[in-house]
């Protein structure tokens, strides 16, 4: 049977891990919920990200708190730029001398470098972390509807495959807490561009409330992808948390009626 990623609390911070890769103790990693920061109001608390006008310097606490848990800081982060693209970034030893740590136009990042910290963001839109035990290597993608569609986790499977010889069958993934099906209602716009890609059979939808709407559920849908370039569905790890549902917990864009919110981070690192 399949286990379930864990909700737990480290130094006054409340955050997902998946036990079994804990227990393996090949990475350390982390799915942060908005619990255990300094951010106020619409940001509380734990707000990661600044993108939606958060005060830097209290964020930069935030990353430092939630970091911490690992023995890590910013300094040793990164992350893509996040354009809802297809673009993967292999951060290499070459690439660590330049001292970069935003790498623009990419929404997924990939390395077999112990102790580098790769990094996504998120609020409602899926993050989902690849291990390939064997190699090993990793890798975090970010991944709403139109990443999805455009193959963004096919492309991080063929980027580690290209880069570290990693097999799709070797790979374990984990998908983190997304906007589930139950709240996210998309509209003709986003099922013509699902019909259109190459993973329009991928897709699950469910009958929508708006007339000419449907529920799109991500973490099947990407689910569906990436068996379908090779990787095991029991190695594909997903979760019944609805980001949208849990205001307690997570922040939400489309919970915010697209007003301004907090960001989640997720994190991997080879130890
Ligand atoms: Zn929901």
């Amino acid at each position: 049977m399949k286990e379930s990623p864990a909700l737990i609390e480290k130094d006054g911070v409340t955050f997902f891990l998946y036990p079994r890769w804990e227990k393996e103790g090949l990475v350390g990693h982390g799915f942060s919920t908005r619990l255990g920061g300094l951010s106020r109001g619409v940001f509380a608390s734990l707000n990661l990200g600044l993108k939606g006008g958060d005060s830097p310097e209290i964020v930069g606490k935030n990353r430092q708190r939630f970091l911490g848990i690992w023995g890590k800081g910013e300094k040793d982060l990164y992350y893509g730029e996040q354009v809802h693209g297809k673009e993967v970034f292999l951060v290499d030893r070459l690439f660590l001398s330049k001292g970069t740590r935003e790498i623009p136009g990419t929404d997924a990042v990939i390395t077999s470098e112990r102790q580098v910290l790769l990094g996504a963001f998120s609020a409602d839109c899926l993050l989902v972390f690849f291990l390939d035990p064997g190699a090993p290597a990793i890798g975090v993608a970010h991944a709403g509807w139109r990443g999805t569609f455009s193959g963004i986790l096919p492309g991080v499977v063929e980027a580690m495959n290209k880069s570290f010889g990693s097999e799709p069958g070797s790979l374990e993934v984990l998908m983190a807490p997304s906007i589930g099906p139950c709240c996210y209602e998309v509209g003709e716009d986003v099922m013509d561009i699902a019909a259109a890609s190459h993973w329009g059979r991928e897709a699950v939808f469910y009958p929508g409330i708006r007339p000419g709407h449907r529920f799109l559920d991500l973490q099947k849908t990407n689910s569906n992808i990436l068996c379908k370039v090779g990787v095991r569905p029991f190695n594909i790890i997903t979760n019944e948390f609805c980001t949208c549902c849990r205001p307690d917990l997570f922040y939400s864009y489309r919970g915010a009626k697209r007003g301004a919110t907090g960001s989640h981070m997720g994190i991997i690192f080879l130890r």
